[in-house]
């Protein structure tokens, strides 16, 4: 059975203060603290997964500051992996900056948590301003619509998604927020997407202050930490400082992992 080949690939990066980053109101909160935007690509010699899908080109136009390098699947391209090769797709959650491409991986299978469907299909979220900016209405229709096509696995807790490459729900971030674990010749890769922004989110115990649980996101710090084979091999969500923790390819796309 083949290991994974793992990358973190940049898209997109912001500038913004450490006050949005952390929760609680403590005397850096105005100090820069920029935050980039990746999706990570699982590859082994028998299956390609995506895990998240970045931002739309349309969305980034809205965000404000966003520098919004190239889409997912232009890196992906980069890598001579084309979007129709994509055979699963992870959705960690379901927040805009994590669905915007999904629909561009035409040959894929999406898996995500039973748990985010039902919130963000539920009576709570439809209430909730910052709910209603979090998440992208047409992003969500049409991953109903590929659930009627039966291309949605919707998952209750841990599951394997293929050989080697599993997810875990956490919670804590988002109602059904999951990480992927992935074995690779490095031992298991943990992709925590948002159940730790940055480093420092888990490293120093401080939740991010987005959140729909405050236990579930310090629940989610001990899972990611028990589920990765050591500190080293877990990779933040938004963190500019995962370009610096493992070698670059080539510039915005760092390698987890190789196949040996
Ligand atoms: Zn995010």
């Amino acid at each position: 059975m083949s290991d994974f080949r793992v990358y973190a690939i940049r898209y997109a990066r912001r500038d913004a203060l450490r006050g949005e980053h952390f929760h609680g109101h403590d005397a850096t909160g105005t100090e820069p603290h920029p935050t980039s935007y990746y999706v990570w690509l699982a590859v082994s010699d028998r299956h390609t997964v995506l895990i998240d899908t970045g931002i739309s080109r349309s969305r980034a136009e809205t965000v404000a500051g966003l520098d919004y390098l190239a889409s997912p699947a232009e890196r992906l391209a980069e890598l001579g992996v084309p979007a129709e090769s994509v055979g699963h797709v992870v959705l960690t959650h379901l927040h805009y900056d994590h669905t915007g491409t999904a629909h561009e991986f035409t040959g894929a299978r999406y898996v995500l948590q039973r748990a985010e469907l039902d919130y963000w299909t539920g009576p709570w979220a439809s209430r909730i301003t910052r709910e209603r900016w979090l998440l992208n209405d047409d992003d969500l229709a049409r991953l109903q619509e590929a659930g009627k096509d039966g291309r949605v696995t919707l998952v209750d807790g841990d599951a394997e998604v293929v050989p080697g490459l599993s997810v875990h729900l956490v919670g804590g971030h988002t109602a059904g927020m999951q990480v992927v674990r992935v074995r690779t010749a490095r031992g298991h890769v943990v992709l925590a997407s948002d159940a730790s922004h940055f480093y420092e989110n888990l490293e120093d115990d401080r939740p991010f202050p987005i959140l729909h649980s405050m236990t579930g996101m310090y629940a989610a710090f001990d899972r990611v930490k028990e589920l990765a084979d050591g500190p080293h091999l877990v990779v933040a969500g938004h963190d500019p400082e995962v370009l610096d923790r493992f070698p670059l390819l080539r510039p915005d796309i760092a390698v987890i992992a190789t196949g040996e």
